[in-house]
């Protein structure tokens, strides 16, 4: 299959149902060849501040660092090229990934799931109260801190729960009790777009999705493509594209990275 093929199996569904997963995860060692990151070495350098003691900003920086790494640029194309193939179909996402990337490249949150939460929130590492805050200012003043010659990383506070004094932490599923309410509302849409797809001519696309947890994308999808009879089903992958019985003659199996197929010219 090759991106023309795609793009008319895209034009000729009624609805498209896309899966993102792990291979396209931009996760933090986009960090690591930052110059944010150099940033924040220095100035723990210059203060003599351990560097395990600021691990918790590390998340803040993610933003920034999607913005100066190659590797976030072909990823963010990439989801600019998936964003002009799908076009104004009616379509949705599922991500397993936490990062920012679909925000970022412009997808509408009414279109987006992302389960594992992601970075844009906080909430009590206790979950003691089920609120949640946008994380926001506390990025900024992370950023500003590292940036600002004059002002002290030592002075740099965490943010602590008003209720019960835990440490707030993002809300994902590095959170010590996951508020799982950050996402449950796109959750809702999600299955009722799913339960829309029900004899309709619908591609289902997985893109990049491993076996860690199958019950997330994997398994629903194959489930979707075998039970209703108008479907189509892509699983893309670059190690495990092997499709099961069931999909036999009616999936198509492409053994590549979808970054690589997405911005194939
Ligand atoms: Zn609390």
């Amino acid at each position: 299959m090759n991106k023309s093929e795609l793009k008319k199996m895209i034009q000729d569904a009624e609805m498209v149902l896309v899966g993102i997963g792990e291979e396209l995860e931009s996760g933090f060692s986009i960090l690591e060849s930052s110059q944010i990151y150099e940033d924040l070495k220095r100035k723990l350098k210059a203060e003599g501040l351990a560097e395990e003691n600021y691990e918790w900003v590390y998340p803040c920086l993610l933003q920034q660092a999607e913005k100066e790494s190659e590797e976030a640029r072909l990823l963010s194309d990439f989801y600019l090229e998936l964003k002009d193939m799908l076009g104004d179909k009616n379509y949705f996402i599922i991500s397993m990934n936490m990062d920012s990337m679909l925000e970022e490249t412009g997808f509408s949150v009414e279109r987006y799931v992302q389960p594992f939460g992601n970075y844009e929130l906080l909430q009590c590492d206790r979950a003691c109260t089920k609120e949640l805050k946008d994380a926001g200012e506390m990025k900024k003043n992370v950023l500003q801190s590292i940036r600002n010659g004059t002002e002290l990383l030592a002075s740099l506070k965490k943010s602590y729960c008003l209720h019960c004094g835990s440490e707030m932490v993002f809300n994902n599923v590095n959170a010590g009790n996951y508020l799982e309410e950050g996402y449950l509302e796109n959750w809702k849409r999600y299955t009722k777009w799913i339960e829309g797809t029900m004899n309709r001519k619908v591609c289902i696309l997985e893109l990049g999705v491993m076996l860690n947890y199958p019950s997330m994308i994997r398994w629903p999808f194959e489930k979707l493509g075998y039970l209703n009879q108008k479907a189509s089903f892509v699983r893309m992958n670059s190690v495990i594209p092997q499709l099961t019985g069931e999909l036999a003659g009616k999936g198509i199996s492409v053994r590549t990275s979808s970054i690589n197929f997405f911005l194939e010219r």
